[in-house]
């Protein structure tokens, strides 16, 4: 059966049995909408050749999706990532490989260490971020340098590291609960240092924004709708064929993704099922989708009680490509900064390669 696309949703959504497509519905808005063009002659073999055909550039579907609870919107256009791109090329390998030596190669001595020490895992170990952006924020330091050699193993390491990092920080300020698990991998991703390596930091008083923003959407829509955001979030996307559940862990090709191909793995507590289901994911990314660059972040509830707000909020982690390393141009413009997310990948797509690499 082939693989819908995103310009389909508004017919896959029309189609769904009514309990399905109501609660769909609660959650999202969709807005189909076709752009139109007139090229010059002079321009119809380049777009021919840069696109396909002529009839594909003139009337161009654009879907927008919009989470209603926590206002997030993707303006879906595939049509966007056959774009020409300023692209330097570049052998990737050999420019990760020509960094070997920095200072994160040599960890006890070419980073700094916290107050309490450092947390030592199997492959990985704790550094005191040398310019913070947080009272408390680490880098976890992978053994292996190579950014992109992902093994399981290695990832269940760095986020078992990272969470006895965040107990240690709580356990000398209990005041600081709120911990937030970060990755990002090359420079694409906003990461200043290629060698492999993760990051962690703990709020003190409040969760960061972007938490907050999703727990008040969960609590507002259990208040409204007498029914779990979270739940229904993931029953939407499985309605769609979007969504599956593998060893107590929910996977989401996301509706509205904040960038491209951006992936939920949704779980009750961080379970050794849910670390596995990151290094799937992760490796979905850079073995099938060709991703080379991409971020990933935790979301957690409170290291300590007062928990008051957070009941039925999951651990979950999102996961998304960040587009070539060879090309100059940012993914992230005025659109993504003030408006909406706009993306060229297919959610569908994004669902069938983890859905094979979880059934493997
Ligand atoms: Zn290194």
């Amino acid at each position: 059966m082939a693989v819908p696309r995103i310009t389909d949703l508004p017919q896959l959504v029309g189609t769904l049995p009514p309990e399905d497509r109501s609660r769909f519905r609660r959650l999202f808005e969709v807005v189909a909408g076709t752009g139109t063009l007139v090229p010059p002659p002079e321009m119809h073999s380049w777009i021919e050749g840069q696109f396909g055909s002529l009839e594909t550039v003139e009337q161009q579907k654009i879907v927008r999706v919009v989470n209603r609870w926590t206002l997030e919107e993707a303006l879906f256009n595939e049509l966007r990532s056959r774009r020409p791109l300023d692209n330097t090329g570049g052998d990737l390998e050999a420019e990760i490989e020509a960094t070997t030596g920095d200072p994160f190669c040599n960890l006890d001595t070419g980073t700094p260490a916290d107050v309490f020490g450092r947390i030592r895992g199997r492959s990985s170990a704790t550094a005191s971020n040398v310019a913070k952006y947080e009272a408390w924020s680490a880098v976890i330091v992978f053994d292996e340098h190579n950014p992109l050699r992902l093994t399981e193993a290695g990832v269940d390491d760095a986020i078992r590291t990272a969470w006895a990092w965040a107990a240690r920080v709580h356990q000398v300020d209990p005041p600081a609960r709120f911990f937030l698990f970060m990755w990002n991998c090359l420079w694409r991703s906003g990461s200043s240092i290629v060698h492999g390596h993760a990051q962690a930091a703990v709020a003190r008083r409040r969760h960061y924004a972007h938490v907050e923003r999703w727990r008040l959407a969960a609590a507002a829509y259990r208040r409204r709708c007498r029914t779990a955001y979270f739940e229904d979030l993931f029953e939407a996307h499985r309605a769609l064929g979007l969504a599956f559940e593998d060893r107590g862990v929910r996977v989401l090709a996301h509706l509205t993704p904040l960038k491209e191909r951006e992936t939920l793995l949704i779980a009750p507590s961080l379970t050794p099922e849910l670390r596995r289901a990151v290094y799937l994911a992760l490796s979905t990314f850079t073995e099938r989708l060709g991703v080379r660059s991409f971020n990933a972040g935790m979301y957690h509830p409170p290291l300590a009680a007062p928990r008051a707000g957070w009941k039925g909020f999951p651990v979950l982690f999102r996961v998304l490509d960040r587009g070539d390393p060879g090309n100059r141009n940012s993914d992230i413009g005025a659109m993504e900064l003030f408006a909406a997310s706009v993306i060229a990948s297919n959610p569908f797509d994004v669902a069938a390669a983890l859905r094979q690499r979880f059934s493997e």
